[in-house]
């Protein structure tokens, strides 16, 4: 028994909180917590704002969001077919960034908020995390 909606996102900043919005109301549907769900709709935004802004830096594409929620588990994947991480250990590295104005902290927030975070990319192809709790 799951439940499986995918959105299709245009690389714009403003759809950040649609993808929270979604992924908030899975959440609750599996008997999150608030703070629980305050914590997936933090992680999603994170993914979703890397997408828009490193994967397709600030250039028009899609980030595509997929939830799953099934018995006790809710899986999120954010994807994207941007420039890619080169080094994807590197980058999950705490305080660590590729723009001086940014913090580092994505990746953290999405690790400490949720169970389990994969990340995958090819350079000049795209990047697809997923993330489950
Ligand atoms: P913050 O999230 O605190 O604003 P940040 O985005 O730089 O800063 P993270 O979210 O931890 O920090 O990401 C670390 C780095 O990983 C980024 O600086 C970027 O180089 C790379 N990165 C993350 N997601 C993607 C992506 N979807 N496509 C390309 N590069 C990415
Ligand atoms: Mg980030």
């Amino acid at each position: 028994d799951e439940n499986r909606v995918v959105l299709e996102l245009p690389s714009r900043p403003e759809n950040v909180s649609i993808a929270r919005l979604v992924v908030a109301q899975m959440a609750a549907q599996l008997q999150f917590t608030v703070a629980e769900v305050e914590e997936v709709k933090v992680a999603v935004s994170e993914a979703v704002t890397n997408a828009i802004v490193h994967g397709y830096r600030g250039r028009a594409g899609i980030v595509r969001v997929e939830v799953c929620a099934r018995p006790g588990e809710l899986e999120i994947a954010v994807s994207d077919q941007g420039v890619g991480i080169e080094d994807i250990d590197l980058a999950r590295q705490p305080a660590w960034s590729t723009d001086p104005e940014r913090m580092g902290l994505g990746f953290v927030f999405m690790e400490n908020f949720m169970d389990s975070v994969e990340v995958e990319s090819r350079p000049g192809h795209g990047t697809r995390v997923v993330m489950r709790k």
